[in-house]
């Protein structure tokens, strides 16, 4: 195949790039997104943060406060995975846009009054 028919087939081509953050990402079954806490289920058993790999999670019993630094977390799915509550108490949820411009912003605490999403 000759250079111009090359070119001419490439130009023709549907970009292999996305025009983000105008076109969005179809997102797949099964991708790890920032975690959600769902207070109604949660049994404050404590295994989540125990088995967070970063220690990403923290949690007041007594409060019945649960705080996560989405900054420390590695989206590795681990607390959802012990969580023995069904429906489960902590899931990767599909947001991924996630940047902030203060750290603090990544510190997210949640009362059982309220809910984590
Ligand atoms: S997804 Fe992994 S790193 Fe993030 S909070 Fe859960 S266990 Fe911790
Ligand atoms: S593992 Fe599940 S039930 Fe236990 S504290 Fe974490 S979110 Fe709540």
């Amino acid at each position: 195949m000759g250079i111009l028919s090359e070119a001419i087939k490439r130009i023709l081509e549907r970009p292999a790039t996305r025009k983000y953050p105008k076109e969005k990402p179809k997102i797949p079954e099964g991708f790890r997104g920032r975690i959600e806490w769902n207070p109604e289920t949660c049994i404050f058993c404590m295994l989540c943060a125990i088995n967070c790999p970063t220690n990403a999670i923290t949690i007041n019993k007594e409060k019945k406060e649960w705080s996560i630094d989405i900054g420390k977390c590695i989206f590795c799915g681990r607390c959802h995975d012990v969580c023995p509550t069904k429906p489960k108490s902590v899931s990767n949820s599909k947001k991924y846009e996630l940047a902030e411009y203060e750290k603090e912003k990544f510190r997210l605490k949640f009362r059982k009054s309220e809910r984590g999403g």
